[in-house]
């Protein structure tokens, strides 16, 4: 297992942990002043800026990327098919763009919350083979371009609105169906937020091995939590055994980036650097 108490050369932003203190740009140069080498962007984040300025920003800082957030949202009614196709093959190209490791998927819930103008449904099963058909699609899209997608199993309160696979074993199920070869071009983004409580996380994390290992995402569980949104906590103070989890994803070979997602409005009302220099400090005494 690395050792990240002395240095934070793994640690990577996702951007929204930051994203109400600065627009892109100005925290792509926040990381670079803190001796952060990694980021992962919203897709929201890089159109405010212009595709071509984060591009331009992301490579005069050497700054690497841990994934692209996000494609996804899958379910859809009949008259949003294309749309749902465009924007999730223009979330591929703007990941090429930026060389990201992956683009994320957040595969949606039910299609009037993944695709407002859809019809409403209660049917989850009928969402869940959207997002299977959904991610077949666009998976064969992604393989020509040259950009792996990272499946991110939610934590099952989002089942509704944002995403209708919820565990790892769900995730890599899909995996297994559409990419039987473990090519690397499909697999998961291990976010600790939403799959913590799972007693299947380790043996799951066993089964998906490094070719699906994709993002490994941290935060903290709060207890009590105070918004389904924007409450997560900062590493260290909650309840996940992030070390426990991070000593997994290594032992199937993970090299990657750990990526702090921290959405929560108590961190959004500091100060950029103060943020920064906490999650400096907790990826080296936490994760
Ligand atoms: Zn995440």
């Amino acid at each position: 297992m690395r050792d990240f108490t002395k240095d934070h050369r793994w640690l990577s932003m996702n951007t929204a942990t930051v994203r109400k203190q600065g627009d892109l740009l100005e925290i792509i140069d926040a990381c670079a002043r803190h001796g952060i080498g990694a980021i992962s962007p919203w897709r929201d984040q890089v159109a405010h800026v212009g595709l071509e300025a984060a591009v331009r920003t992301v490579k005069a800082h050497g700054m690497k990327l841990s994934g692209y957030c996000r494609g996804g949202m899958f379910p859809h009614g009949a008259d949003q098919a294309q749309a749902m196709r465009d924007d999730n093959r223009r979330a591929v190209d703007e990941a090429k763009a930026l060389d990201a490791p992956c683009l994320v998927l957040v595969v949606g819930g039910l299609p009037q919350y993944s695709r407002p103008g859809s019809p409403a449904s209660r049917d989850l099963g009928a969402a869940r083979t959207q997002v299977v058909d959904g991610i077949a699609e666009l998976l064969d899209y992604a393989r020509k371009v040259g950009m792996p997608l990272a499946i991110e199993p939610l934590h099952p309160m989002y089942a509704a609105d944002r995403a209708c696979v919820n565990t790892m074993r769900h995730a890599l199920d899909i995996c297994d169906a559409l990419d039987p070869g473990k090519t690397g071009a499909l697999g998961v983004a291990v976010d600790m937020y939403h799959v913590w409580w799972d007693p299947e996380l380790l043996a799951q994390i066993k089964r998906a091995g490094k070719s699906r290992l994709h993002a490994f995402h941290v935060c903290d569980w709060l207890v009590p939590t105070n918004h389904l949104l924007e409450d997560r906590g900062m590493m260290g103070d909650g309840v996940i055994d992030i070390r426990a989890a991070r000593a997994a994803v290594e032992a199937q070979g993970f090299d990657g980036f750990s990526e702090v997602e921290i959405f929560s409005q108590n961190w959004w009302a500091q100060p950029m650097d103060t943020v920064l220099e906490t999650c400096i400090e907790r990826h080296k005494s936490v994760v």
